[in-house]
């Protein structure tokens, strides 16, 4: 960094997360940003994403989050940036009587949040995802509207768009401690090329991925997010394949996937999460997140009865990062209790590429004090109230999330 060390917002993070804060505050009229990334930007998690951006979800404020992501899409490509958008629709099945009432409630629901979602028979599924061979006895949801987004592309076009609004970036700048004088937050210290240097700022937002928790703790300040290992695998390409094949959800089969280059990519929740204390592993990095090849072992067979065609496919590659989840699978964006101007925004629970930009607008309204155009309350930093500060709850708790990602949602 160089010139003055000053600026309105500071924000310790340059993933999704950070970057769409940046383009939300930016398009709110606060372009004094300074985004501040100790490595490249959107290199950790977020480049590892399978990046889905689908609408159904369990909460209004839920799908409403996704749904502003959809139309930041939309504005970004507006300004001729490229989103890595592919609106493929998403189909969501189900393969037990249970799954199927779930399925019929979630579309209900969905409607009722304004969301495109329908009921498919059998018939309707071979024609919208030919391969894929669904349980005849039960309907799946559609959502025409779904697909996904190359995570980076996206993450990069946020960027782009804040930087052309004003706010700067610096990487390979590395945020040791967040300054903090009589309970407010009044800047960050960093080290860029081995010089350390204060930088001023009127709030501070912590989107710093699987650390956050570990810089919130220099402020004196606890996060209710915990790290989770998430794998997801690629496919060589598949003759049967069309180019129009869908995103799939199989929650029953505890798996998604999505096309990638003319073959699929595959992710799995594990039911023995791996939590990752990144704090606790001075110098870690995403790119050595612990692979583990028996995951796909387990689950690919159960995927395998409803893509008979994977068969044939080998695995070719594959990613591998650490979102952080909560306890309760929410966000965790806002105001920080404790230290005035000190904000967050983490805990996406593997759906921070979909979330981005509900997430980016809420902390952008939390910082500028703008009437809240998404509903605060469930993202709530302080909402755990003291059990935050207990590491060892945080932690199983967010596992626990990661491992029954795809339970029932019982009502
Ligand atoms: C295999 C896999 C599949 C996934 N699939 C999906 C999906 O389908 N849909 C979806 O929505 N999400 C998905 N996710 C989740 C998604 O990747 C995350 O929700 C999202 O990337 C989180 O973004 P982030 O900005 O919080 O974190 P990150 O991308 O990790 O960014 C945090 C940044 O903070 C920086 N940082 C940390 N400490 C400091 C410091 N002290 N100083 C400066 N910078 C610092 C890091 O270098 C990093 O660049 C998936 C994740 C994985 C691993």
């Amino acid at each position: 960094m160089s010139g003055e060390h000053r600026a309105r917002v500071a924000i310790v993070g340059g993933g999704i997360l950070g970057c769409a804060a940046a383009y939300h505050l930016a398009r709110a009229g606060v372009s004094d940003v300074l985004v501040l990334e100790r490595d490249e930007l959107n290199a950790a998690t977020t480049s590892q994403a399978a990046g889905l951006i689908g609408q159904l979800r369990t909460s209004a404020v839920k799908s409403a989050i996704v749904g502003q992501t959809l139309a930041d899409i939309a504005a970004l490509e507006a300004e001729g940036l490229v989103s890595g958008f592919k609106r493929t629709g998403s189909l969501r099945l189900a393969l037990r009587p249970e799954r199927e009432a779930e399925i019929r409630e979630q579309v209900t629901a969905a409607r009722r949040f304004g969301v495109d979602a329908t009921l498919v028979g059998a018939a309707d599924v071979a024609r919208l995802a030919p391969g894929l061979e669904a349980p005849k006895e039960h309907p799946a949801a559609w959502m025409p509207n779904d697909g996904y987004a190359e995570p980076y592309t996206l993450a990069t076009a946020y960027a782009s768009a804040a930087r052309r609004l004003g706010a700067t970036f610096a990487t390979g700048c590395d945020v040791l401690d967040i300054r903090v004088a009589d309970g407010r937050a009044r800047g960050v210290t960093t080290r860029q090329a081995g010089m350390v240097a204060d930088v001023e700022a009127e709030a501070v937002v912590i989107a710093a991925g699987a650390w956050t928790s570990v810089i919130a703790a220099r402020a004196r300040t606890a996060v209710p997010a915990f790290a989770v290992r998430h794998q997801a695998w690629v496919t060589a390409p598949m003759d049967w394949l069309a180019p129009t094949f869908p995103v799939v959800r199989v929650p029953d089969r505890l798996a998604y996937l999505r096309p990638e280059v003319g073959g699929l990519m595959l992710g799995f929740f594990e039911t023995t999460p791996l939590g990752v204390d990144v704090g606790a592993r001075a110098g870690f990095s995403v790119a050595a997140t612990p692979r583990d090849r028996d995951v796909l072992t387990a689950h690919a067979p159960g995927l395998m009865e409803i893509v008979p065609g994977l068969a044939e496919a080998p695995v070719v590659g594959g990613t591998a990062g650490v979102p952080t989840y909560t306890p309760d699978g929410h966000f965790v964006v806002g105001a920080l209790p404790g230290v005035a101007g000190l904000f967050v925004a983490t805990g996406c629970c593997a759906h921070g590429i979909a979330g981005s930009g509900g997430v980016g607008r809420a902390v952008a309204e939390a910082v500028t004090g703008a009437a809240a155009t998404l509903d605060p309350t469930p993202m709530a930093p302080g909402r755990f109230g003291a059990r935050a500060w207990d590491a060892g709850w945080v932690r199983v708790a967010c596992e626990g999330t990661y491992a029954h990602y795809y339970d029932l949602v019982r009502r």
